[in-house]
């Protein structure tokens, strides 16, 4: 039952209805018997800075932040976290007092994820494909865990060469074409795979990243953020190689789980989450 003491929290993003979010919040707050509520607001790019003021105005302890306006809302925020900063995207704002402060928790989700699947990124060397919006968070995460090198991945190295010259100076960090052959062979020396592309997510259950598997090691630890399908055609042939295999439900349970700590001060609890999500999922 909400009264007025209800904290409120939310998403804004434009289109956002179709947002898992306050599925997921809302059953975490409920099992934690907190007294808050999440709802999914639509804001257009245009209304972004008066969205941004009402929520301080109306006193909302935070909110997500989702697509489009991850680094356009920086410019209204009072102060941005580290990873935030260095990923250029905000995807947690917490309001302490009408002080925000922007979060990027996809950063910790994708590493807890990872850690909670057993795998230890510190000194391993690492092949991500992709390179968008989620290779940034990815890419961060595991140079914070001081992987010992990078190969990205991509169709298209001189669109993503910018983005590891913002990283050199890290770890060592280099861009392929994925089709040639040279990378193909050079993914024996990874000991983590991960697609950040969205190559086979639902409805193209078909696509994947181009991968042989001749050269990749049955030990690699295979890591597809895509969430829908559970299994990824990716997924599903690193599986046949022997591969240990994780999806994305973790690290989006994760960010979620981030963002609940920042604004309640709680610890989520990330099992009721990753049910709620299932559902949700299921009910779409
Ligand atoms: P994005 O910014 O659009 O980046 C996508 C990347 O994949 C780019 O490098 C892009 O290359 C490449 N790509 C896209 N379509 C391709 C194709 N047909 N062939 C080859 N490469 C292609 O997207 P994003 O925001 O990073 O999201 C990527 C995926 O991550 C989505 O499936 C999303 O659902 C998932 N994700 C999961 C979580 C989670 O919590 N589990 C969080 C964030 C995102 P170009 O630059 O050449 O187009």
């Amino acid at each position: 039952m909400f009264t007025g003491k209800t904290k409120n929290l939310g998403v804004i993003g434009c289109p956002v209805a179709h947002s898992l979010s306050p599925a997921l919040h809302n059953a975490a707050l409920q099992a934690a018997g907190l007294d808050y509520a999440y709802i999914a607001m639509p804001v257009e790019p245009a209304s972004l800075g008066a969205a941004v003021a009402g929520l301080r105005s109306l006193g909302f302890r935070g909110v997500n932040v989702t697509i489009p306006h991850k680094t356009a809302v920086m410019e209204y925020l009072d102060t941005i976290d580290e990873d935030a900063r260095i990923i250029g995207a905000v995807n947690t704002v917490v309001n302490d007092g009408g002080r925000l402060c922007g979060y990027n928790t996809d950063v910790l989700g994708f590493i807890q994820a990872l850690k909670d699947a057993g795998f230890e990124p510190a000194g391993r060397q690492a092949v991500v494909l992709g390179a968008g919006g989620a290779a940034r968070a990815v890419l961060w995460g595991l140079i914070k865990e001081k992987v010992s090198g990078i190969r990205i991945g991509v169709r298209n190295p001189a669109k993503a060469q910018p983005l590891a010259e913002e990283f050199a100076g890290t770890v060592p960090i280099e861009v392929f074409d994925w089709q040639q052959e040279s990378f193909q062979r050079g993914l024996s020396q990874a000991e983590l795979l991960v697609n950040t592309t969205p190559l086979g997510m639902y409805p193209r259950l078909e696509g994947m990243p181009p991968v042989d598997w001749q050269y990749v090691s049955p030990g690699t630890f295979v890591y597809d953020i895509i969430y829908t399908p559970a299994r990824t055609l990716f997924l599903q042939q690193a599986a046949e190689h022997g591969c240990p295999v994780l999806n994305g439900e973790g690290m989006l349970a994760g960010q979620g789980a981030a963002a609940f700590q920042l604004w309640t001060g709680q610890l989520a609890d990330i099992a009721v989450m990753k049910k709620a999500l299932r559902q949700a999922l299921q009910d779409k």
